[in-house]
Order: structure tokens, then sequence, then C-alpha cells
């Protein structure tokens, strides 16, 4: 009788734990991964700081482009393009965007572009990198197509936990605003986290992204920096998972400790540990991931910003939106944007029975910091890159709610 009524507690056991596994995921979206090394071959020139005089002396670790495509089960697509690079300087996402829409049909707002902003990548808009751009391109076009390729039937989840690697690096001193870690200033700490799980419900890709300057190091080899580590460390502990990482709006951020390797991997590790937190590891029972369900809707335009200066020409300024479902929400800002952009977004767009919102920067264009109206008039090495208009702030936060309003009303054809 015993020995009967464990058997039975042991299989209710069982079937319990299985059934907790085997959280049921509505199979609506198909979904593909790819991965291509972009590690200059040839000595070019380091991008990010301007004292580095000389060409790179090697490779500490492999540069990669990355990609993620997802469709809807309305035909819709979405690819994100994440990169090991100082920024997507604006001819490389032009050749791009327009290659992968004759190629694969994906329409320009329907591609995101990000660059982690390690400065131990190749300065690859100089004249003298034409060749490894030429390259870079064609590798990024393939990319895609192997991404959607790759497409299978997938579930997808948000999920997010925190890491407090990133310190606000703007001190107020009586000579004004120093690039000095600031334990007091503002910071995103946030890990959002897109998880990708085939039809056994095996994790296959992860996108997760964190608002911090990739300046752990500044030597003269190639290195992905914290990111680096963080996307390396991930995928050999999770055999077979492509790890992207999309960089958030960390131009007033810096990892600290710096200017050691063994610093850039441990930030490296601290991230790909709040990856694994935020998608609840050795929790019998996961209650926080967030299945996305619905359609993909994308959109994406310009917001003209003002220089002080009245001859200049206004600056172009990108903004993308794309929604996966109903349950997650993208914005995709473009340039070095200040953290002060991503706790806004966050707060204004909050819904209680709305999408997860994810703000990125360093999105579809690099051309000069971002600073919030704050910032700029606090002055300060991020307000002094660009001689913008303090109503920048308002003029992208205004975009950003238009295009959000637009992806509200209507899909985007397939
Ligand atoms: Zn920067």
């Amino acid at each position: 009788m015993r020995i009967i009524s464990l058997t039975i507690l042991f299989l209710t056991m069982v079937v319990t734990s299985m059934a907790d596994e085997a959280a049921p995921a509505a199979q609506m979206w198909q979904a593909g991964a790819a991965s291509v090394k972009i590690t200059p071959e040839q000595p070019l020139h380091m991008a990010g700081y301007a004292s580095r005089k000389e060409p790179a002396e090697g490779t500490k670790q492999d540069l990669f482009g990355k990609a993620l495509a997802i469709q809807d089960s309305a035909g819709n697509s979405v690819v994100i393009i994440t990169l090991d690079l100082i920024g997507v300087v604006a001819p490389l996402r032009t050749a791009v965007e327009m290659q992968v829409e004759a190629k694969y049909g994906i329409p320009p707002q329907s591609l995101l572009m990000n660059a982690s902003h390690t400065h131990c990548g190749p300065a690859y808009a100089r004249d003298d990198a034409q060749d490894y751009f030429d390259s870079l391109t064609r590798k990024l076009v393939n990319l895609v197509g192997d991404a959607l390729k790759n497409c299978e039937p997938a579930s997808l989840a948000y999920s997010s936990a925190r890491c407090s690697v990133a310190m606000n690096r703007r001190t107020p001193t009586d000579a004004g605003f120093r690039n000095h870690p600031n334990p007091n200033g503002p910071v995103d700490h946030t890990v959002p986290v897109l998880s990708v799980r085939d039809s056994e419900g095996e994790l296959q890709s992860v996108i997760f992204g964190y608002a911090c300057h990739n300046t752990t190091m500044g030597f003269r080899y190639w290195l992905g920096d914290y990111a680096g580590f963080a996307q390396q460390y991930f995928e050999s502990d999770n055999s077979g998972v492509t790890a992207l990482f999309m960089m958030g709006c960390g131009a007033d951020q810096n990892p600290y400790p710096r200017s050691e390797l063994k610093y850039a991997q441990m930030h490296g590790r601290s991230l790909a540990t709040s990856v694994e937190a935020a998608l609840e590891y050795n929790q019998s029972k996961p209650l926080h991931q967030r299945q996305l369900s619905g359609n993909i809707r994308t959109a994406m335009g310009t917001v003209d910003l003002e220089f002080e200066p009245e001859d200049r020409p206004d600056f172009p300024y990108p903004v993308q939106v794309i929604r996966i479902g109903d349950d997650l929400m993208l914005v995709a800002l473009g340039n070095e944007v200040v953290v002060d952009y991503s706790l806004r977004l966050k707060e204004e767009l909050f819904r209680a029975d709305g999408p997860a919102v994810w703000v990125a920067g360093y999105s579809n264009v690099y051309d000069g910091y971002i600073p919030s109206r704050r910032v700029l008039l606090e002055g300060g090495y991020e307000a002094r890159s660009r001689p913008w208009k303090p109503e920048l702030e308002k003029r992208i936060i205004g975009k950003v709610h238009a295009l959000v309003a637009e992806t509200v009303k209507e899909a985007v054809a397939p």
C-alpha cells in the first residue's frame, strides 16, 4: 500500500513537472537567426578614440554581425541586425537596406540595424577601409538571407532582469560636468530579453539589450568588449543558441571599472548571467516569460533636428517603431542617445494592458550624440558633440509617439 501511494506520488510529481516545463506556447511565429564573423583581416584603423593613430595590432576577440528574422502568421516580417561595431553609418544602412529590400522584399521600416558601439572595432567609414566596407555589406545582406532561410516554427517570449555594470559618467564639478563615474546619476539597468524557442520548447536564440558604452577597453586589438563577452559566454553556456546584443540608450553610461581586459570579461559575465536570470533559469515554474502573440507592425520616419548655427542644414534623424505582436514594442533611435530618452519613453509609453517597451539607441545611423534637453543645457562631453537646439528632445519624443500611433492603426503589408 505504501509502495503504491509512493508510486502515485512520484507519478503525480513527474506529470506536474512535465506540465510545468511544457507550458503550452502558441506556435504562431517563424523565427531564424544567423551569425557571421566580421573581424577585419586587414590592418585597419580603430573607431572610437581619436588618440589611436595606428591600425589594430591583432585580435583579442572576433567581431560578429548577427541577424534575427521573425515572421508572423500573416506573413509580415521583421529583421534585426546587430553588430560588434562602433555604429551604423548612414552609407552602410543605405547599402544594406536597399539590397535587403530588393533581394528579400523586406521594407526599410522592417529592418532594424543596431551597433554595440565597441571602441575596439574598425573605423570602417574611412576611405582606406572601402574594401572592408564592401565585404561587410555583402556579408550582412547574405546574413539576412541566412536568417530568413533558418526560419522555423517558434514561440517568442519577452522577459527582463537587471544588471548593474553601467554607471552614469557625468559628474558635476565647479568647472562643469566631467566625464567621470557618477554613482548618483541616472541609469537604466534593465536587461530586456526576447527569447526564441522551437516547437520542442528548446531555446534557439536570444536578443538582449543593455544601455552602456562598450568602452571597457581602448587598446589596439579587435574586441567586442563587455557585450562581445556577454554574447560569447551565453552562447558557450547554451550550446547551439545564437545570442544577439542590442545597444540601449547608453550614451552617458560607462562600464566601471575599466581599462583592463579582465573587467570587460567580468562585465560580460555579469550581463550574460542577467540574461539567464531574465529567462528564470532553474525556476521550476517561470512566471515572468511573457508569450508574444499577434502581428508584426512596423513604422519608420525621420524628424528634422535643428542646429544653433542658422546656416547648418537640419539633421534628418531616424526613428523606428516595431511591434512584435501585442506584447512587445521596440523603439529604435539613431545616434548616441543618452539614458533620459529610454527612461522617459518607457514611462510615457507604459500602459497597464499594453506591450512591454524596449528602447534601443545606436540604431540605423551613427552621427554624434543625442543629449536630452537636460544634458544639453547642463553641458559636458555629450552636450558638446553637436550644436543642437534644445528642442531636439521634444521633436524626437513627438516623432516616437506619432509612429507608435501609426503602428496601432495599421499592419504592414507582407
Ligand atoms: Zn560614444
